[in-house]
């Protein structure tokens, strides 16, 4: 899983790639590559490459592109994580956290006490890029432009009456939201074999109406033990319990 490198341009096998900016900064001064040297390399769309570098210079490092491997580490059905978006470095955390644990889509949420919520940008990207190199995910976290609690309830409807075991070749989802005084743990739906749409609440908690909406949508609300965890120790519980 060493020196994996990440080209936002599309990689096409067996073609010459100049890998310059974050990635090759990366590659000169942190991992100090010479030509010669073995990388894998991998664009975020889902595969990865046998690469071999080239040549280098002050800012740039060119890989000859080798085979393309089908090489996935998704998990088996797509999760959704909808969270607000704690503050500075616990952004970060969420963020490489949710990576790791196989998040498909993390969604930043806007509650009625979400304060001065994180809107995401750039620098998120970079965190998801950082994150997928370490745990040697080929495809990248999608994070989708901020929603409110309640547009995000009515995008995310239950499933459809042939869905849950009509003969739909998808298994039905499930909708969960971490909630201090919801269900025991152990009622929870588990199933990794499904699509999973997972939230947590911002620090000031979901409100009531919140809640009863999310219940009158379908959601199963669960409690995640007699402690008040963080919003980034929640989410990575609740992806933890829901999905592995
Ligand atoms: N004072 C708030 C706590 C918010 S903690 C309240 O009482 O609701 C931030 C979010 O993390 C919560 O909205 C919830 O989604 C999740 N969370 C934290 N601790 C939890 C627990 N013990 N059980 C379930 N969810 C929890």
């Amino acid at each position: 899983m060493s020196r994996r490198v990440y080209s936002a341009a599309e990689i096409a096998p067996h073609a010459v790639v100049a890998i310059g900016e974050a990635e090759g900064h990366h590659l000169l001064h942190v991992l100090r590559v010479r030509a010669g040297d073995d990388v894998v390399l991998f664009d975020g769309r889902g595969g990865e490459f046998h690469g071999r570098v080239a040549g280098v210079s002050r800012r740039e490092v060119e890989v000859e592109v080798g085979e393309r491997l089908s090489v996935e580490r998704e998990a088996p059905h797509e999760i959704t994580l909808a969270a607000p978006l704690p503050k500075g470095d616990r952004t970060r955390w969420l963020v490489e956290k949710a990576v790791e644990l196989g998040v498909t889509r993390l969604v930043p949420l806007a509650t009625a006490r979400t304060e001065g919520a994180g809107k995401g940008g750039e620098k998120l990207d970079r965190y998801v890029i950082e994150a997928s190199k370490q745990c040697g995910r080929n495809r990248l976290m999608e994070i989708t432009p901020m929603h409110s609690w309640q547009e995000w309830l009515a995008l995310t409807p239950p499933p459809s009456q042939g869905g849950a075991g009509g003969g739909s070749a998808e298994p039905a989802s499930h909708r969960i939201v971490a909630h201090p005084s919801g269900d025991p743990l152990d009622r929870l739906e588990r199933r990794p074999s499904a699509p999973s749409f997972l939230a947590v609440g911002p620090e000031g908690g979901f409100t009531d109406e919140e809640i009863v909406a999310a219940r009158a949508a379908g959601w199963q609300v669960v409690g995640l033990g007699p402690r008040i965890l963080r919003i980034e120790t929640a989410a990575v519980a609740l992806v933890v319990a829901a999905t592995l």
